[in-house]
């Protein structure tokens, strides 16, 4: 059929040649997936994801971006969501309706505490959180009606690492699903499935893309009901993610062990740094002795990665501890961290958690990519800056 210029511009004939290999996956932007043919149409399922449907279900490029983090974790199945913030929402709408209880711990992500909040004032849902150091004594917490537990190894700002082992029991014996944001490990240095959680989080943000250019988030299980029920969840909200985005992600995972062991190195020796230091009451990283939980990371955790607190001595005024961050010169002030630039943020430490009232300021520290010699003389000059 002859065709005018417009529509030759739209519907061309021409085909690549077949045979083109290497190493990047294809960056494959679609909304609109064709079918052959009627039949074909009919026979897809986009839940299961063993064919094309729609941009939002999926692509070659964000099938392999799941493939291969749900490989990472030891799960079965992956779903992506535009933020790691996205991805938690995923899990609480997919598990969650009025009536029902959730347990967050006290030292959560503060965005999934305030989502907490917002379930329980306008969605009927309860939200209870409990002290992350609970054990085994998280039983007692159990309602009838709890069906979901949020565990973070460790609290990122406070560095808590709980006792994964002992709640996933306390739950599983009362039917009672655990989740686990498991953003601070990439996923490489605790396997969530190992230590008995039923759905892994990752904010992808971190690690995985290494960038610090980029928002993602991911689910990963390895049950096919709950895979179900969350794929409904990722449907019913659209949480679609962008191919550019992860090719992003997807070009950052063949580095990301050796940069997280890269920043794990750097961020032990800059913190064994800290803990001589005697305007440092007490350095927060799960890998010392002295950190709440550190047996728990001992036992179940295979590496550290970046990041890591301090709380200053109480004699230090914010203002003091202010002026300290200020003077910081290869540290930025931003929040997030697993990008090749180290970070500072300090936290209000005391109006977030119960029991901290008499802390000293807390600043959280993510090691970068630098050397760590120069962080250390960056930290020196500039705690003389109190
Ligand atoms: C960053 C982060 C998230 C959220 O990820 P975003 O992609 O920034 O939404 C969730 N949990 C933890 C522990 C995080 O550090």
């Amino acid at each position: 059929m002859k065709k005018s210029i417009q529509t030759s511009l739209i519907h061309n004939d021409y085909q690549p040649p077949a045979g083109f290999g290497a190493f990047p996956v294809p960056i494959h932007h679609a909304s609109t997936v064709l079918f052959k043919d009627v039949a074909a149409l009919r026979s897809g399922d986009w839940k299961n994801k063993n064919a094309y449907t729609y941009g939002l279900h999926g692509t070659p490029t964000t099938f392999t971006l799941e493939a291969r983090l749900a490989a990472i974790e030891g799960g079965s199945h992956c779903l992506l969501a535009p933020s790691g913030l996205a991805a938690i929402a995923m899990v609480d709408f997919a598990l969650l309706k009025s009536g029902d209880d959730v347990l967050l711990p006290e030292n959560v992500y503060n965005p999934n505490r305030e989502l907490g909040r917002w379930l329980a004032s306008d969605f009927g849902v309860t939200a209870r959180y409990y002290d992350p150091m609970i054990g085994a004594g998280i039983a007692a917490l159990i309602a009838p009606n709890t069906r979901l537990i949020w565990t973070e190894a460790p609290g990122s700002v406070s560095m808590e690492v709980p006792d994964l082992r002992a709640i996933c029991h306390a739950a599983h014996q009362r039917g009672v699903l655990v989740a686990l944001d498991n953003t601070w490990s990439g996923g490489l240095a605790l396997r969530g499935f190992d230590v008995g959680v039923d759905i892994v989080m990752q904010a992808l943000t971190k690690y995985q893309s290494g960038g610090s250019d980029v928002l993602m988030g991911a689910v990963v299980t390895r049950e096919q009901g709950l895979i179900d029920r969350l794929a409904m969840a990722h449907m019913r909200l659209g949480l679609g993610v962008s191919a550019d985005d992860a090719y992003l992600v997807l070009r950052g995972l063949p580095t990301v062990k050796l940069r997280f062991d890269a920043h794990d190195a750097g961020a032990r020796r800059v913190a064994a740094w800290l803990k001589t230091r005697p305007e440092v009451a007490k350095v927060l990283h799960p890998a010392f002795a002295d950190c709440p939980g550190h047996e728990h990371w001992k036992r179940d955790f295979h590496g550290a990665g970046g990041l890591f607190s301090v709380l200053f001595d109480a004699r230090y005024s914010e203002q003091q501890t202010d002026r300290f961050v200020d003077a910081l010169t290869l540290f930025g002030i931003g929040y997030s961290w697993g990008g090749a630039n180290s970070l500072v943020m300090p936290y209000r430490i005391q109006s977030m958690r119960k029991g901290w009232a008499d802390a000293g300021v807390l600043v959280r520290l993510n090691i970068g990519l630098e050397d760590p010699a120069d962080l250390i003389a960056d930290l020196e000059q500039a705690l003389g800056q109190l």
